[in-house]
């Protein structure tokens, strides 16, 4: 395998185990620890066989083409097509002709493709080595810019003149507020539009290729940071895929800052390009309305920006700078780059969910795909497909929806009020089934029954009376209509002190609606109902998405099928704190498409243990062959010697380790974790990172050692830091931690380093690493069970004893809640070793650890090493040997 450097073993049995998988169309399950260059070995193994399997395929299409220049008699049915038996019943030359047809067809597919694939060669072959060519598309770009900047000018000199006395009943700009008229898709007879238009143009041969996907924009960066350096960095035809919200390059959508606001205005402003090319066509049959398009969506350009972006690998931020300079849209350009790119770099918002991934233009067929930082990829599906929306959500959107309706009551097309009635009948009901009713404020109504109830989707359709509406019908009037973009542009126009800074002549009119917006108001006050829409400051950075987008969601959920979901019904004080949730069941629902359009599937982590959770829960339930399931696990690149794992089950007054919640929170538990801590840290230098189950935990134990003396003797050797629970404040503690570390190596003296209480499934627990100083030592303090008083994991335990099979006589429910609590645990103590030359002990205290159905879930290259420790006695000087060994060495 190509490489940057000589690989490790470890890389190569990697790289190994990852073409084979690939090559032999498995779903593989690849586990690697940070620090063993996970990611070097993912593009380098993938790449390779993408290499030789595009090589394979032009050696058999050139043998093909050879046999197929001789002639329509050149290819023998055997040739083409070895294997495939007589049509049963056909005499053999109609069974020949049908053969030789067949290939003649493929040899003219092959051949045009060929031909395709050459002429895009070419072009970004002079792209690539050709200034003058750049220069030229600028120069055209510039040309353009200038002669509709003069076009712009006429436009606006001619529109002065004819100023006055064009405005019409409403407001020139309130037209755009206007839903449109609306065919459902049964309706249409003819499909058309830009997307639909320029999809044609656009249709290219998707080639193989290799859909890489992590979870933050952050690794997705790095990661292709690390293609850039790796040697195929230069001939690989790479495509970063992200949001508008990464991607836009029109300054004034990209302040609108919520993401749905972005997405939204962006889609209206392409459906106005569209409509304005309708309306010049029909000019003089039609009024002419005045829409806003976005300048940066040019075929043309982004076409430009397409070629660029497949010459040369291009993270994120080089692709904005990119589309800026081109003046081109990197989000659609990117998308256009997507059929020959042979790496797409993309969030797994976008692979994981259909309808995005559809929008996006990604076609999964015989594709590879590959997730990385998988560990939470069962939470992450779920996430993904769950919704909630709170009772005051639901009253605001309401009444917002029926102030839009009485405004334009007369405007509106019969469709469309019969969609914005059954919105409005909707979300009546779900405030009814909270115990509320749309008509109060939701903030002074109590709920009379608090608790949370969970429903099955249909029992929740039936008792909100609701199951007579197809909801499927209305998600897609929502996302065709664009009604919810329509209703924040209403709000924001008249909800709030927008609408004060108006011209004299627009107040006056608008005078009129306030007035209108006031009575509805003071109607509802007498009646003790004030219910305003949200008032919106003019010069908001970043606007709050407007409720009903969230309701869109919560609704789409809703069209999952029955056994899949529950809705949790979660009454709590007033209707407005109360809310409804969407709990998705069974996330392999969302992952069946992925597995089976792909010819291989790689779910990859740093720690994949345990794996059962994606065997059973996601890959089979998914309906994915077991013999297609392949397990990778590899070692560390550390030598065995460079770690420490110690289960201690006493402390040193013999107190028995054991944090269940009935006995963690005796005191005699918390003096002897004090203990333990208190002689550790007089023999682990730098950093030590202690994790507790839960912040109400540390926070019990912090307090009991503050009382009893403890902290002080603790803070004598080192300083205490304890995990912020506000994320904006985590960096700044981890800034001081880290230079108390550094001090102290520096100056010496009773001060040793630093110790950070920490909480597992926190701030810290996951993306920070705690390598050299800053982690000398781990210490998981009892086992961070979920709490299974939670009604959601209860449904879900349900859920999972009644549809999956008993496990090595286990429950399923059993297996699942080990499973969350070793993989907060594995997912922690990974983050202290981190590099080749890094060391680091790792202390689990709570003598369960050492059951055998525990004990196996810890990731292999720990296992392996850890030692079981009954007493504190030895564990301690364990320790003391293993740290004195290290600093020597040093
Ligand atoms: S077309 Fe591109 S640049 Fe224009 S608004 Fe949409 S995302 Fe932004």
């Amino acid at each position: 395998f190509p490489f940057p450097y000589a690989p490790y073993r470890i890389q190569e049995q990697f790289m190994e185990a990852l073409y084979g998988a690939l090559e032999a169309g498995r779903v593989g399950i690849f586990e690697s620890p940070t620090g063993t260059g996970k990611s070097l070995s993912l593009i380098c193994g993938a790449l390779s066989w993408l290499r030789d399997w595009e090589e394979k395929r032009r050696q058999e299409e050139a043998r093909l083409l050879a046999l197929g220049a001789g002639g329509p008699d050149g290819l023998t049915p055997q040739q083409a097509r070895p294997g495939s038996g007589d049509t049963a019943g056909q005499p053999d030359w109609v069974t020949a002709f049908v053969r030789q047809k067949e290939e003649r067809d493929m040899v003219d597919r092959l051949k045009e493709e060929q031909i395709r694939r050459k002429k895009r060669e070419d072009r970004l072959e002079k792209i690539r080595h050709n200034v003058q060519l750049k220069y030229a598309a600028k120069r055209k770009r510039c040309e353009e810019d200038e002669a509709k900047r003069l076009l712009q000018l006429s436009k606006e000199a001619l529109s002065q003149g004819a100023a006055e006395g064009v405005l019409d009943q409403l407001d020139h700009n309130e037209e755009e507020l206007i839903l449109a008229e609306y065919e459902s898709d049964d309706e249409k007879k003819v499909v058309s539009g830009l997307e639909e238009d320029d999809d044609d143009d656009l249709e290219e041969e998707h080639v193989t290729k290799i859909y890489y996907c992590s979870r933050t924009h952050s690794q997705l960066s790095q990661f292709v940071r690390e293609v850039q350096k790796s040697p195929f960095g230069k001939d690989t035809r790479l495509v970063s895929l992200g949001s508008r919200q990464n991607l836009c390059v029109n300054e004034e959508v990209r302040r609108l800052g919520a993401l749905q606001l972005i997405n939204d205005r962006c889609m209206e402003m392409q459906k106005n390009k569209h409509e304005k090319k309708s309306d010049e066509e029909n000019e003089g049959k039609k009024r002419r309305v005045s829409h806003t398009v976005c300048p940066f969506y040019s075929y043309e350009q982004m076409q430009f920006l397409r070629d660029e972006v497949l010459v040369e690998v291009k993270d994120i931020e080089q692709l904005v700078s990119l589309g800026r300079e081109t003046k081109a849209c990197p989000y659609y350009g990117s998308r256009f780059a997507i059929p020959a790119a042979q790496l797409v770099v993309l969030p797994y918002q976008m692979l994981l969910h259909e309808p995005t991934r559809n929008a996006a233009g990604i076609k999964l067929k015989d594709q590879v795909v590959i997730i990385d930082e998988a560990h939470n990829l069962i939470d992450t599906i779920t996430c993904i497909h769950s919704a909630e929306v709170s009772g005051s959500q639901l009253c605001c959107a309401h009444s917002q929806l029926s102030q839009y309706m009485e405004r334009y009551r007369k405007r509106l097309k019969a469709k469309n009020l019969m969609y914005i009635k059954q919105i409005l009948y909707l979300l009546e009901r779900f405030v009814a089934m909270l115990g509320g009713n749309v008509n109060q404020n939701p903030g002074c109504q109590a709920v009379s029954q608090t608790g949370t109830v969970l429903k099955s989707i249909n029992d929740f359709l039936f008792q909100s009376q609701i199951d007579n509406i197809n909801l499927f019908k209305v998600q897609r009037y929502c996302e065709k209509s664009l009604i919810s973009r329509k209703l924040f542009g209403f709000v924001e126009r008249y909800g709030g002190p927008a609408s004060a800074v108006k011209t004299n002549k627009e107040n006056q009119k608008l005078a009129g609606l306030q007035n209108f917006l006031l009575t509805l108001q003071q109607g509802s006050v007498k009646e003790g109902t004030l219910q305003s829409p949200p008032v919106e400051a003019e010069h908001d950075q970043v606007r709050t998405a407007s409720p009903l987008m969230q309701i869109e969601g919560f609704l789409s959920a809703l069209t999952n099928a029955n056994q899949d979901g529950r809705v949790i019904l979660n009454r709590q004080g007033t209707v407005g704190q109360s809310s409804l949730k969407f709990l998705l069941l069974n996330p392999a629902v969302h992952f069946a498409k992925v597995v089976e359009e792909c010819r291989a599937v790689i779910i990859a982590g740093g720690t994949m243990q345990p794996v059962a959770d994606f065997r059973e829960q996601l890959l089979c339930c998914a309906g994915v062959d077991p013999a297609r399931i392949v397990e990778f696990s590899c070692g560390h690149v550390i030598p065995p010697e460079n770690i420490l794992p110690i289960i201690l089950c006493s402390g040193p007054s013999n107190q028995q380790l054991e944090f269940t919640y009935q006995t963690r929170d005796l005191p005699q538990m918390m003096d002897e974790t004090g203990r333990i801590l208190c002689n550790l840290c007089n023999v682990i230098p730098g950093g030590v990172v202690c994790f507790f189950p839960s912040y109400e935990y540390e926070k019990q134990v912090y307090g009991h050692w503050e009382q009893t003396g403890l902290l002080s003797r603790l803070a004598a050797k080192k300083k205490i830091f304890q995990e912020p629970k506000k994320a904006n404040q985590v960096e700044q503690v981890l800034v001081e931690y880290a230079k108390c570390i550094k001090r102290c190596s520096q100056t010496g003296g009773q001060m040793t380093g630093a110790l950070l209480l920490s909480v597992v499934g926190g701030k810290m627990s996951e993306g920070i690493n705690f390598s050299d100083d800053l982690g000398r030592c781990v210490i998981m303090v009892g086992m961070p069970y979920p709490n299974i008083r939670s009604p959601e994991l209860q449904e879900k335990m349900t859920w999972l004893d009644k549809t999956m099979p008993r496990a090595a006589g286990q429950a399923p429910s059993r297996v699942l809640i080990e499973n969350l609590c070793m993989k907060a645990v594995n997912q922690s103590i990974g983050r202290a070793i981190r590099h080749q030359k890094d060391f680091a002990s790792i202390l689990l205290l709570d003598h369960r650890y050492t059951r055998p159905a525990i004990f196996n879930k810890l990731p292999q290259w720990i296992r392996e090493r850890t030692q079981v420790k009954p007493a504190f006695g030895s564990a301690f000087a364990e320790l003391r040997k293993f740290h004195r060994g290290k600093l020597d060495a040093l």
